[in-house]
């Protein structure tokens, strides 16, 4: 049997536990760092499948790695299973209702799938492994809290990751693709300024304003932004004005910055930079001023050998066949939750991916039913992950695959809509069959795994700076 046929059975005999699991996670919906039912249900599975697991990592109850084989090369795959805040919805609805119970959360970025895709494919390399000993090892690796805890940047500085050779990974998406795009790495800094109260009108000269610290360095990171890589992000938010009395000078206050760039070097040097503005701020205002690194991330950067080994695989496997009520599903997300103004953005993008010549079609089937052609010259995707962590200390490669309607944006109702749908099924076990094939394909093909560690070291240097400083732990409780 060659090993498109092998790991198509594979997944395709383990297909109702595999939908079950994403249907009950669909379900469970919890946070980041609070998905106990989901890890749960996921160490039962996995030690019923005969994995040996291994529960809590890096400090963070609900992150996991179920083993099986021995010997080089080690395979990692990555699941996610973390839901977004208030973003419950009924599968299949193409209407706003919440699902009929307490809970408010949603899988509004679809990691139900994402974790039981990963996990399809490590069944199926398990049972590779079975069939020949010796060969590597497969590590499902179970990832928390993407949304908000960069959990993989934590299990990446905390060494989870180590002795791993390659690790795949895959995305629900509205389109199929080979991922050749990075992110952008960041990091989130509190900065503080503490003056001195005072009578604002009968004392002011015995007052140093944070407030005022606070705005002069919203003014100095302005004029900073005329000297930074234009690809280059800051954004802040006041988190605390010091009071609500004009009449008072303000004693404390409270700004919170991202600083985003292409490369996690890039985001230190413009980081420090704005650590000088604060310093100028705090110094014109005779306040004192402390800053606290919240969380960061870093880009991602695709293994190029490996992605390319993920484009063949999704070739070889083929996009999911959707039935004609998919495409009747998907026609009704299409039009009847899109605005007017929405549905003609939607209509100017699909122009521009498929020609306005198919427009008529895809308006009418509105599923990516084919393979995206690999393109490396896009400019990098103006979010982040905590993918780009793993990335930075293993060589690895993922997909995209349709699990939604063409046109539906992450992070929506819409999104979570389709995350127990037969479409989403199917993107979810094309994955694993995906995920598998490329994973077996890399095992017996140990020069092209030597070039894509090749590839990583020259990238990396086999250097890893994790934004988060060590004294930093999982925020497990926000
Ligand atoms: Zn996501």
């Amino acid at each position: 049997m060659n090993h498109k046929a092998f790991v198509t059975q594979a997944i395709e005999e383990k297909q109702s536990l595999i939908i079950d699991l994403s249907d009950q996670i669909f379900d469970f919906a919890e946070l980041g760092f609070h998905e106990f039912k989901t890890v749960a249900l996921y160490e039962k599975v996995l030690k019923e499948e005969g994995f040996h697991v291994e529960m809590g990592l890096a400090g963070m109850p609900t992150a996991f790695k179920a083993v099986y084989g021995e010997g080089k090369p080690v395979i990692g795959l990555l699941a996610e299973y973390d839901a977004l805040p208030e973003l419950s919805q009924k599968g299949g609805c193409t209407m706003r209702d919440p699902r009929e119970d307490e809970n408010p959360d949603g899988h509004g970025c679809g990691h139900n799938l994402l974790g039981a895709g990963a996990f399809a494919a490590a069944l199926a390399l398990k049972k590779y492994l079975e069939e020949h000993p010796g060969k590597g090892t497969v590590i499902l690796f179970g990832c928390p809290s993407e949304e908000k805890g960069n959990g993989k940047a934590l299990m990446a500085r905390d060494g989870i990751f180590d002795g791993v050779d390659a690790a795949f990974t895959w995305h629900p998406m509205d389109t199929n693709e080979a991922w050749t795009v990075s992110t952008l790495a960041n990091v989130s800094v509190f900065f503080r300024f503490k003056g001195v109260t005072a009578h604002a009108a009968a004392s002011p000269e015995q007052g140093r304003s944070a407030l005022d610290a606070a705005e002069l360095m919203s003014v100095g990171v302005n004029y900073l932004r005329e000297h930074i890589i234009p690809e280059a992000r800051i954004h802040y938010a006041y988190r605390d004005v010091g009071g609500i009395a004009p009449n008072v000078v303000q004693g404390r206050s409270c700004v919170h910055y991202f600083v985003r760039a292409p490369k996690s070097w890039q985001v230190q040097e413009i980081y420090k930079r704005v650590i000088d503005v604060a310093e100028g701020a705090a110094k014109m205002t005779g306040t004192e001023m402390t800053y606290e690194l919240y969380a960061g991330l870093s880009d991602y950067i695709p293994n190029r050998v490996m992605t390319e080994l993920v484009h063949e695989c999704m070739h070889e496997i083929g996009p999911a066949s959707y039935s004609e009520e998919d495409y009747a599903l998907a026609r009704k997300f299409l039009h009847e939750t899109s605005t007017e103004a929405e549905l003609e953005a939607k209509k100017a993008k699909f122009t521009r991916m498929f020609g306005a010549g198919r427009l008529d079609e895809i308006m009418e089937r509105p599923i990516h039913s084919e393979i995206a052609p690999m393109n490396w010259m896009r400019p990098p995707m103006s979010g982040s992950t905590d993918v780009g962590d793993a990335s930075y200390v293993m060589p690895t490669a993922q997909l995209m695959l349709a699990s939604a309607t063409l046109g539906t944006a992450s992070h929506t109702w819409q999104f979570t809509a389709h995350g127990n749908t037969d479409m989403a099924h199917k993107a979810m076990l094309t994955a694993g069959k995906v995920l598998a094939l490329a994973a077996i394909r890399l095992i017996e093909d140990p020069e092209k795994l030597e070039k894509a560690r090749a590839e990583w070291m020259a990238e990396t240097g086999g250097v890893y700076v994790c934004p988060i400083p060590k004294e930093i732990g999982p925020r497990l409780d926000e």
